[in-house]
This record gives C-alpha cells, sequence and structure tokens, in this order.
C-alpha cells in the first residue's frame, strides 16, 4: 500500500518572496494534512546531510549554499498516496517542465531556486520527517 506521509521544504526563495500562504494554501487545497510543521533555518551541516545523496553531483555546493541562505517551512503532510500525489502537485524540477498550475510553475524561479521540496520515496518521508521534527512535534 503507498504511504500516507511526505515532507515539504518552503526554500528560502519562496519564503523570501513572500510565498509561504499561497502555497500552503494550494497544499490544503489538494487534500494533504499537515501533521508537523515549523519555521526553521538549515545550517550547512544540516543541509550537507539532508542533501547527502547529492554529494557527488556539479550542483551540490550551489544547492547548500541555496538552502541556507534564508528561513524554509518544513512540514510533513498526509494523505494517500502522499509521496506521488505530492510530486504531481509541486511539479518538474525545473520550473520551465512544470506543468501549469503547479506549485514549482507558480512560484519557481530556476532548476535551482525551486520553491518547494518533496520526498522521493516512503522510506526517504520517514526519514525526512524525522529529521525535522521530534516525535512530539508530529501530530
Ligand atoms: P527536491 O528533492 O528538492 O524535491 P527534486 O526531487 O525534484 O527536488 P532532485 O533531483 O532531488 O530534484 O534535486 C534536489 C534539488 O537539487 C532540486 O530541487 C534543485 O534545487 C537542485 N538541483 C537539481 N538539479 C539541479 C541542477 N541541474 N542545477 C542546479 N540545481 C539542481
Ligand atoms: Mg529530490
Amino acid at each position: 500500500m503507498a504511504g500516507t506521509k511526505t515532507l515539504t521544504m518552503i526554500k528560502p526563495d519562496a519564503v523570501r518572496d513572500g510565498h509561504i500562504g499561497a502555497i500552503l494554501n494550494q497544499i490544503n487545497e489538494a487534500g494533504f494534512r499537515i501533521s508537523a510543521m515549523k519555521l526553521t533555518q538549515l545550517s550547512q551541516a544540516d543541509a550537507e546531510a539532508f542533501y547527502a545523496v547529492h554529494s557527488e553531483r556539479p550542483f551540490y555546493g550551489e544547492l547548500v549554499e541555496f538552502m541556507t541562505s534564508g528561513p524554509i517551512v518544513a512540514a510533513i503532510l498526509e494523505k494517500e498516496n502522499a509521496v506521488e500525489d505530492f510530486r504531481k502537485l509541486i511539479g518538474a524540477t525545473n520550473p520551465a517542465e512544470a506543468a501549469e498550475g503547479t506549485i514549482r510553475a507558480r512560484f519557481a524561479k530556476s532548476i535551482g531556486e525551486n520553491a518547494v521540496h518533496g520526498s522521493d520515496s516512503d522510506e526517504n518521508a520517514e526519514i525526512e520527517g524525522d529529521f525535522h521534527f521530534a516525535g512530539r512535534e508530529q501530530f
């Protein structure tokens, strides 16, 4: 059975541009329940660990620099088939390729500064949820 949980981050570009409310509204209207949420800022070590899977990629340094450049909103979202449905809602990594009306089509600036994160598997959703939230912060 598909999992019911995914982890999102509203990235520093979208927070800076004042899009927290519009993005959370779109998430709610798509039927996701917010079961944990906070405004926080990743340290260098946090961002390196979170994106460790990309450490050999040419954009890793730029990605870590961007993700630590300002506050983010981290949230756990719940819904049937959460991972796949949320990735559909946010659209392709590159906003130029993101379907019309998706969060990245509406709010992302570039493939690097792309407004939101969504977990890519049920297993990573669990790991990423626990990365950001203690058990008593998950409802
Ligand atoms: P995310 O994991 O943030 O939800 P994603 O799963 O769509 O995004 P990944 O392949 O996991 O994409 O890449 C992680 C992040 O690294 C992207 O969201 C983007 O910010 C950055 N990134 C990916 N590819 C590039 C690239 N070619 N140039 C610059 N940054 C990139
Ligand atoms: Mg990813």
